[in-house]
């Protein structure tokens, strides 16, 4: 059952808290009314840095509308497409789980579900002190041995957020004991395709950063991957998927 599948990161558990708490059964699976308010939302997680600490590669104004609108859209829309279904009082993972095995009238629900997991998962893969932070050891010798050098696998990320057309996500993940990148359209996430385990992700959607590079997006990338990249956060999704 795709609910009982391992987490597959340490903000997968940290999503799943409310979710945790909110299981509330009633005889014959009937939901009860109260059992129905005492259903937790889906919250929007508090980023884990100040707001301007990103700058100069992510402004404050970026994440003013990217984190404070945008996200807090994904997060409100998705509460109101799941209140009274059989979604309410679900952690966000198996939301996403299901929604993407519930075909086409649960498109909306999988696309709000899926980014307001994505941008948690996003802020967290980033970090002001980026510029000082390097892998730890296993994950860069799992880099090495997956791409060759760290300069390869950048180069390979890199090159995912560029040529990913449109609206998207670029990862590094860990498929098969590699290490490996992915690009993902729109809302789509890698944790909705089994056996794939996101370890870092960049947001390469216009709104991620128009306001501070214009089009430029090859420039946000590079500056992200420079200064930005919580190493802490990819070691410890690594670490959580050999457990
Ligand atoms: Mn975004």
């Amino acid at each position: 059952m795709k609910s009982q599948e391992k987490s597959p990161s340490i903000t997968t558990r940290e999503f799943t808290k409310a979710g945790a708490t909110a299981i509330a059964a009633t005889p014959l699976g009937v939901p009860s009314v109260q059992a129905a308010t005492a259903k937790a939302a889906i919250t929007l997680p508090s980023l884990p840095f100040a707001p301007d600490q990103l700058e100069p590669t992510i402004s404050a104004k970026t994440i003013s509308f990217h984190y404070g609108k945008h996200h807090q859209a994904y997060v409100g829309t998705l509460n109101k497409l799941i209140a009274g279904t059989d979604y309410a009082g679900m952690d966000i993972v198996c939301i996403i789980r299901k929604a993407a095995a519930g075909g086409e009238n649960q498109h909306a629900i999988f696309n709000n579900a899926a980014q307001a997991w994505n941008h948690t998962f996003y802020w967290n893969s980033l970090s002001p002190k980026g510029k000082t932070l390097k892998p730890c050891k296993k994950l860069l010798a799992a880099i090495e041995r997956s791409f060759g050098s760290m300069d390869a696998c950048l180069a390979a990320l890199s090159q995912a957020a560029l040529t990913q057309f449109g609206s998207g996500w670029a990862w590094l993940v860990l498929k098969d004991g590699k290490i490996a990148v992915r690009k993902t359209s729109n809302a789509d996430t890698p944790i909705a395709h089994p056996g794939v385990t996101p370890l870092l992700t960049i947001d390469v959607w216009e709104h991620a950063y128009y306001l501070d590079w214009q089009n430029k997006r090859a420039d946000y990338v590079k500056a992200v991957l420079e200064n930005l990249v919580n190493w802490d956060f990819a070691a410890a999704n690594f670490a959580a998927a050999q457990e």
